[in-house]
């Protein structure tokens, strides 16, 4: 069995997010766009967009307020691949500027295998991805539709396009050497008794680590109405995938901080300051 302690880098990194994506090519059924991807499962933090010379402004903020960051990367506040050049527009300033931290994305992982290349050429070293059912009848009940080219797929057959497009994406991003972590939302009665199956079907494609997220229904989305995932609930869920693969604390920490909140000044705050700079 695997331990389920959070790995070394988890425990004392500061993951800051910069949000310059703000598209999204899915739709799934707990998403409040009023938020930053729930896929990140982030408390209460509203969407800003920045550009990306906007981000590495804010970048720099953070960073003169901060000392525990090791880790910058795009996770929204849409899907970081559904808009990728301003993610990897933004990435690659970061290499470039900030080339001592970890470079990350968050991503669905519908348009993953197309962008791995160009990924690990903007200096990406790690990658997570939002897998929350490999078997299509599940995920049907997790996402409403998945964009493919001009099409929107609903139901089972949008779902098993996901799971497909996850399986080249997280595969083409090991063959180039990328750190995946993958993140599942547990939902009650909907994939709280697939966990153990979805970590099986990561730690055969050689994944990372699992990070197990809590489903807290979103009020105005499809699934508001859903009773959230309790603790005993993750409990049974970390059991059943710590045999498969290596199970990751979420890191609460970095997102109720580095983005959440900026020393006594909320992160929204500062996000208006840099754009009033900018104008
Ligand atoms: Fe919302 Fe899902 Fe898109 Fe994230 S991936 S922005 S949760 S629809």
């Amino acid at each position: 069995m695997h331990s389920t302690a959070p790995l070394d880098s988890e425990l004392s990194c500061g993951r800051l997010h910069l949000p310059v994506a703000a598209r999204c090519n899915i739709q799934c059924k707990y998403c409040d766009r009023n938020y930053d991807c729930a896929n990140q499962s982030r408390p209460g933090v509203a969407s800003e967009l920045l550009t990306p010379t906007q981000a590495l402004a804010y970048l720099d903020a953070v960073l003169a307020a901060k000392d525990d960051i090791t880790a910058v990367g795009v996770a929204g506040p849409g899907d970081a691949l559904a808009d990728p050049e301003k993610t990897l527009e933004t990435l690659r300033l970061v290499a470039q500027t900030h080339p001592q931290y970890t470079r990350f994305i968050s991503t669905n992982g519908l348009a993953l295998a197309e962008h791995a290349q160009a990924l690990t050429e903007a200096g990406v070293s790690r990658v997570y991805v939002a897998v929350n059912a490999v078997d299509p009848a599940i995920a049907a009940r997790v996402y409403y539709f998945v964009r493919a080219g001009k099409r929107n797929l609903f139901g089972q057959e949008g779902a098993a396009l996901l799971i497909e497009s996850q399986r080249q994406g997280i595969a083409a991003c090991k063959a180039l050497g990328l750190e995946v972590i993958a993140v599942c939302t547990v939902i009650p009665d909907i994939n709280d008794a697939h966990v153990a199956d979805i970590a099986a079907w990561l730690a055969a494609l050689g994944v990372d680590g699992l990070e197990l997220t809590a489903f807290h229904p979103a009020q105005a989305s499809p699934l508001g109405a859903h009773p959230p995932a309790t603790k005993a609930m993750m409990l049974a869920a970390r059991e059943a995938a710590a045999p498969h693969l290596p199970l990751m604390e979420c890191c609460t920490h970095c997102r109720a901080d580095a983005i959440g909140l900026l020393g006594e000044e909320k992160a929204t705050t500062v996000l208006n300051k840099i754009k009033a700079m900018a104008a």
